[in-house]
């Protein structure tokens, strides 16, 4: 639960604080890390070089000699020997436990996978796995099927296995390729007709080709899979974690929580595991026309809260994407194509009146309310639904996120900071690449028109972070996100130009959105994201000090050690063999 551990942190933060006011009450401390350069996210003292930590909270942060005043026999000093060190990072919108069971269990390929190549992956799965047995996989890129026109994309997986159903996803996460055999088993046929808010793709003489957009691939399929064991979400939950971690990742948001997830953290917690903060934002269903069931949320936070998992959040799907499925919902028609004619604009997935009750009523009971919005028309209408919350209700001091809210109307961006609504940037996308030129073949040239992070910034709004993966990212690595806030160019350096470059920023406004941004939109400000006395020892060390490299190196950046109230829960491979924190490469 939250209440004892925000009770027992406030009392020993101002315990903490006293010391620091006093300066000369010398009690010792547990750790030090001394002679860092180290970022702290806080105004008054944005460098020092020690911080003192005790009982997992930050005791001291200023200089070596100050730190070092409060040491004992006991205390462990790390000296930092002049690297760099700030606080741990925020992941405002990810999918750990999809991205840790992608990893342990799934028939992996890289977005840019060729037809032959994933042809050879699955079927080397195929030979692993005992017939029957259904293989998951991904992802083909959003343009998969525009860069290679598969006559039959079911019969091209039928011609790699048809003992096994096989089901790939996008980069999206929203739609699926599948084989006949899938098909089958989730009892899709030619009479089978398309589900509200999704589509069977249909070869010319109307059977289904093996694409499944959306609502078809959520509700149709997803229903007849055979579902992940507690087991495998508890080793996914661990994993990612882990992975999390070792990119200087502290506290988390899981964007879109089924229980089995929130039942997994809360496990991987109680067995003392769990190395950071996890929001938990618990799903609602798609594609329905009845209000959600309020008191069966407010159950659901309760059952599943725990120490670092905090579940007052809900997640709530307006739109799907701006790629060649077309199923963001857009203020103007896409580009147009045969298939949807010169008109089409997209789909909202929720009524918007059923959205602004629903908003209105959960803000009404505490939750913090997560928005899939993706196209300018799905912004407009989430944010007229908080306004109408707001008026409702006054200002409950939720912060209402919008989740991927790249596209956005000029004439809206002002109502983020008026409306305290954080534009939830994710995933970490904001340059030239595959998923990008998509976009800009489905949109035309207000495709280049994405993510304006200085628009945003200068209205006052409070923009968050997130790599959103496994969706649309190889990983969650989120300095390739920080390095590419700056320079607005691909940070692997795969798809050379530059997206929208004038809304590019500056790299202590990018940090900031990777920390204490994050850490408000978790709620979390008080505990996380800067470094002062009295908040929680979550910090982290690099093998470079991000502001003195050049830009188009933060991307390379490793982060050596990771600390978690006040433990050591990640070392660089490097650092453990040279033994502490002392190396000197
Ligand atoms: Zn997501």
């Amino acid at each position: 639960m939250t209440i004892p551990t925000s009770v027992l942190r406030l009392a020993v933060a101002s315990i903490a604080m006293s010391w620091s006011a006093t300066a000369v009450a010398a009690e010792p401390v547990d750790t030090i890390l001394k002679n860092g350069e180290i970022y702290t996210i806080d105004s008054a003292q944005p460098w020092a070089e020690a911080v003192a930590i005790q009982d997992g909270l930050i005791a001291y942060v200023g200089t070596t000699e100050g730190a070092m005043a409060l040491a004992r026999v006991s205390t462990q000093v790390i000296d930092l020997g002049g690297r760099f060190a700030m606080p741990g990072l925020v992941d405002a919108h990810v999918h750990p436990i999809m991205g840790g069971l992608k990893t342990l269990y799934e028939c992996n390929f890289e977005f840019t996978a060729t037809p032959d190549e994933i042809a050879a992956i699955v079927a080397g799965c195929a030979a692993r796995l005992p017939a029957g047995t259904l293989i998951r996989g991904g992802q083909w890129d959003s343009a998969f099927f525009e860069s290679h026109p598969l006559e039959s994309p079911r019969g091209f997986l039928d011609r790699v296995t048809d003992r096994h159903p096989v089901m790939l996803i996008d980069d999206s996460q929203h739609n699926a390729w599948v084989n006949s055999a899938a098909l089958r088993m989730a009892g899709i046929d030619r009479d089978t007709p398309d589900p509200p808010g999704g589509r069977i793709v249909r070869d010319a003489s109307g059977e289904p080709n093996g694409v499944l957009l959306e609502a078809a691939f959520r509700i149709l399929l997803r229903k007849s899979l055979p579902p992940w064991t507690p087991e495998q979400h508890v080793a996914a939950a661990e994993a990612a974690a882990r992975m999390a971690n070792a990119y200087g990742i502290t506290s988390l948001k899981d964007a879109g929580a089924y229980d089995e997830y929130a039942a997994a953290y809360q496990a991987v917690d109680a067995a003392g595991k769990l190395h950071l903060n996890v929001v938990t934002s618990l799903r609602t269903s798609n594609d329905r026309a009845e209000p959600l069931d309020y008191g069966d949320f407010e159950a659901r936070r309760t059952r599943y809260a725990s120490r670092h998992v905090y579940t007052n959040f809900v997640k709530i799907f307006l739109d799907g994407v701006p790629t060649p499925a077309r199923t963001a919902a857009m203020l103007a028609p896409y580009v147009s194509d045969q298939e949807h004619g010169s008109t089409f604009t997209g789909e909202l997935l929720l009524d918007p009146g059923l959205l602004a009750k629903d908003v209105t009523e959960l803000d009404r009971r505490g939750f913090t309310i997560k928005i899939h919005a993706a196209g300018d028309r799905s912004i407009r209408v989430a944010l007229d639904a908080i306004e109408a919350a707001r008026r409702a209700n006054g200002s409950s001091g939720l912060r209402h996120e919008l989740a991927h809210a790249g596209f956005i109307d000029p004439a809206d961006i002002p109502r983020f900071a008026q409306l305290d609504v954080v534009p939830d940037y994710s995933p970490v996308i904001w340059h030239p690449s595959p998923i990008i030129s998509s976009i800009i073949a489905a949109l035309g040239e207000r495709g280049r028109h994405y993510w304006p992070t200085r628009s945003l910034l200068d209205s006052g709004a409070l923009i968050a972070g997130g790599s959103d993966w496994p969706a649309a990212v190889p990983d969650q690595n989120p300095w390739v996100g920080l390095e590419a806030l700056v320079t607005r160019q691909d940070p692997r350096g795969k798809t050379p130009g530059l997206l929208w470059k004038e809304e590019g920023i500056r790299l202590d406004e990018a940090v900031r959105i990777f920390t204490i941004n994050g850490a408000r939109a978790m709620r979390l400000e008080k505990q996380i994201g800067s470094l002062e006395v009295g908040k929680s020892a979550d910090l982290i060390v690099l093998d470079r000090n991000i502001f003195e490299v050049p830009i188009t190196d933060v991307g390379d950046a490793q982060v050596q050690m990771t600390f978690f109230e006040g433990s050591l829960v990640h070392v660089a491979p490097a650092v453990t063999s040279a033994g502490g924190g002392q190396t000197g490469d």
